[in-house]
């Protein structure tokens, strides 16, 4: 079959590579879509510890199954799924605690130690394949992964009906956490975007107001919950102090490893603010599958690019162009 492999940080081949086989409690997925995002440029560069070479990439993805190892009960050739990446131990502290997210053997399908999507085919753990309904566009399936990587971070903030949401961020996943938000039942949401040009498609899917910086968005008191959707130290600092007394502050952007941010623990402990992360996915697959196939994210305005293997390259500085929002690999073109 032919594959995108990352042979070493910054080498990148596209060749032809042995068909996976699916070992007893495996499937093979013929690939529809993979969906690209920033910790693929951190693979590709050598940046994820957990990342052993030679690797195809590619963790954002669905496809039709086509084979089955002998234990696989929950699937059967031509179904349609998604499949959530994770790969965790299942035996250390954090897992039989039940955060298999944070495992300390925590890696992912096209991300750790198994090879990923941007191929013709990938085998995959069926315990991670979650079957789609047929009538919906196929490319659709690779947004379930960002999706409930979103779904996680909502769970993370405990949030009510009829809060106010401040979201940095009017990207992909800035948009998908708005979409989410305003079903979930918000009384306000108001976006900050850097890039005016997204902020058409921001008011059309999620938000009351989108605007430049947030002085121009006035909340009295602040708002209950703001979210950072760029992991950007200047936003984080600034959303840090617009959240209202008692509220919660999600960091769901992915900040370099090194950075540092300031803020006031005065105003933390003064104003009962709470400060919470969210990692990747945690039992939040399925329901962000659910929410899909519903059509609470406008999955057609989230696809803006896709290229066929050869063009991975290409994939991957549309990408870092930053236009658009979702780019996906599609090995059928
Ligand atoms: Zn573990």
């Amino acid at each position: 079959m032919k594959a995108v492999v990352i042979d070493s940080p910054n080498e990148l081949t596209i060749k032809k590579i042995a068909d996976p086989t699916p070992k007893a409690d495996e499937v093979v997925v013929k690939v529809d879509a993979c969906g690209i995002c920033g910790t693929d440029i951190h693979v590709l560069r050598g940046e994820f510890e957990p990342t052993r070479y030679p690797i195809v990439p590619g963790h954002e993805f669905c496809g039709e199954v086509v084979g089955a190892g002998r234990g696989v009960r929950n699937l059967k050739t031509g179904d349609f799924v998604a499949v959530d990446p994770s790969l965790f131990d299942g035996s250390c502290r954090q897992c039989r605690a039940g955060h298999f997210n944070l495992c300390e053997n925590w890696n992912a399908i096209g991300v750790g130690s198994a090879n990923g999507a941007c191929a013709e085919f990938v085998a995959v753990p069926a315990a991670n394949a979650f079957r789609l309904p047929t009538d919906i566009p196929r490319d659709w399936g690779a947004l379930v992964e960002p999706l409930s990587c979103a779904v996680h971070g909502l769970d993370m903030i405990e949030g009510r009906v009829a809060d106010s949401y401040l979201i940095y961020g009017a990207g992909t996943m800035g948009l998908m956490l708005g979409q989410l938000i305003r079903h979930a039942g918000a009384s306000q949401i108001d976006v900050v975007e850097r890039n005016p040009a997204r902020h058409e498609l921001a008011k059309k899917l999620a938000a009351d107001s989108v605007a430049v910086t947030a002085d121009e968005l006035r909340h009295q008191g602040g708002w209950d919950v703001v979210i950072d959707a760029t992991g950007v130290v200047p936003a984080i600092e600034d959303g840090l102090q617009r959240v209202a007394r008692g509220g919660t502050f999600l960091m769901f952007g992915v900040a370099n490893a090194d950075a540092k941010a300031t803020f006031s623990p005065f105003r933390v402990y003064n104003d009962e603010i709470k400060i919470v992360g969210s990692m990747a996915v945690l039992h939040s697959f399925e329901r962000a599958l659910a929410l899909l196939v519903r059509g609470v994210i406008d999955c057609k305005a989230m696809i803006t690019q896709q290229f066929g293997l050869d063009d991975y390259p290409k994939a991957i500085e549309a990408f870092l162009g930053g236009k658009g929002l979702k780019t996906q690999v599609k090995p059928a073109l």
